[in-house]
């Protein structure tokens, strides 16, 4: 079944508050296998959120309405809709007793929380005030529900949900994500190209992204075990065709991925960083039990640092540069002896916005990865903003790690 969203709130238009509800309402109203295929934001007016469902209406004959229920002045939902759609409001004795056996002080709630729409459907709020409303108008159906993320979640889950799946039928919406790192986005198209008849009918999204391009599979309105199946066979075509460069699926991340492998070889990790300044140092540490293989990392900014801390010869600094593939090796081999660790991560660069020259341009990164009986430089020029040379730089030296230690 196909919906549409309208969602009722000036401050989501300013940008105030970010649209919480339509985001949870697409993921959530996937699972129940409807299809959400617009969602409007308008402000608190009658005219714009009756432009809004009518049009929705003629476009797809279902609507659910987030927000603008309640019982102050600038909640205009009901009214709206209510003219809207031909149905005048009358007042409910018992949706308004329901809301003073619950309100500590039912003085302050004006009486008009308790009109609704001729032939709309309650469904009580037990969190709040507000009920939501269920219309089977003939121009289709309209839902509404309470803004509060709270209270629409709570009446979505145990009332709206049930519905909707019933009318959905036996189908799901689900997708599955596939993680690469250290392509480009053509690139991974390029390779991913040839599968397209392949997937069908599932869709194939791409996400590009400062640590790598996701690919999103979304199956739409299979049988939940048809779903599955052809969801596993496609992660299974994409990791085919992007080999060493997919590192997980959906929530994975790369450095737990990194120390997974490290764990299972009975490695231990030591960092030696400069223009991520412990970016490394943080993304490993986030991962729960990260202490059974991370020994320690330094930051290293200053190239006194890197000689005092980490043994960097101040021969090597004035001879290459501190920003240099062999200044990173050598931070690596300093971090891999002082915390006594096998596998040691070297990195240094210009981040930016300014230091760069036209030898050594904003974004060079220089890399140094030590693991047993192997050593590997590289130098690479990340694009972006400052923070973004620093994101990619952590992912690339997790990213190449991996390829050294998973051989
Ligand atoms: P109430 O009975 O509380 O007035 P309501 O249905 O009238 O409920 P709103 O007045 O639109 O809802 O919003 C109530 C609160 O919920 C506000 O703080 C608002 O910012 C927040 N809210 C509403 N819609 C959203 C949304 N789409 N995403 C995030 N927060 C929202
Ligand atoms: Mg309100």
């Amino acid at each position: 079944m196909d919906l549409e969203l309208v969602v009722v709130g000036a401050e989501l238009l300013l940008g105030f508050t970010p649209d919480r509800n339509g985001a949870h309402l697409g993921r959530r109203l996937a699972e129940l296998g409807v299809t959400v295929i617009r969602r409007t934001t308008v402000p608190d007016r009658v005219e714009a959120i009756q432009d809004a469902v009518r049009e929705a209406l003629a476009r797809t004959r279902a609507v659910l309405v987030s927000g603008g229920l309640g019982p102050t002045d600038d909640d205009v939902t009901r009214p709206a809709v209510a003219a809207l759609l031909g149905r005048p409001l009358r007042f409910d004795q018992r949706v308004w007793d329901d809301i003073v056996a619950r309100v500590p002080q039912p003085a302050t709630i004006p009486r008009s929380q308790a009109e609704i729409p001729e032939g709309a459907e309650v469904l009580p709020n037990r969190w709040g005030i507000a009920p939501g409303l269920w219309i089977e108008a003939a121009d289709g159906l309209v839902i509404l529900l309470p803004g509060v993320p709270s209270e629409l979640d709570e009446l979505l889950e145990h009332t709206v949900a049930p519905r909707l799946r019933a009318r959905a039928g036996p189908v799901v919406i689900r997708s599955r994500v596939v993680r690469t790192t250290s392509l480009p986005e053509s690139v991974v198209a390029e390779r991913t190209r040839p599968l397209a008849s392949e997937l069908a009918p599932l869709t194939l999204a791409f996400l590009p992204g400062p640590l790598g391009v996701d690919l999103r599979l979304t199956a739409w309105r299979l049988p939940e075990f048809e779903a599955d199946a052809a969801l596993q066979h496609g992660v299974e075509r994409l990791r085919a065709a992007l080999g060493e460069h997919v590192y997980g699926e959906d929530e994975d991340d790369l450095a737990a991925v990194l120390l997974s492998v490290l764990r299972a070889r009975g490695l231990h990790l030591a960092l030696a960083e400069s223009c991520t300044g412990g970016l490394l140092g943080a993304r490993v540490t986030a991962i729960p039990g990260s202490s059974e293989v991370f020994l320690g990392g330094v930051v290293c900014y200053a190239d006194r640092s890197k000689t005092a801390l980490v043994g960097v010869s101040s021969d090597l600094l004035a001879a290459r540069g501190a920003v240099s593939r062999e200044v990173a090796l050598a931070m690596a081999r300093g971090a891999a002896d002082r915390f006594g660790a096998e596998v040691a991560l070297g990195v240094t660069g210009v981040a930016g916005p300014t230091g760069g020259t036209a030898e050594k341009p904003v974004g060079l990164v220089c890399f140094g990865w030590l693991v047993p009986g192997r050593a590997e430089t590289d130098a690479v020029v990340f694009p972006g903003a400052r923070h973004e040379v620093r994101e990619r730089a952590a992912q690339y030296g997790l990213f190449r790690l991996l390829r050294l230690v998973a051989v």
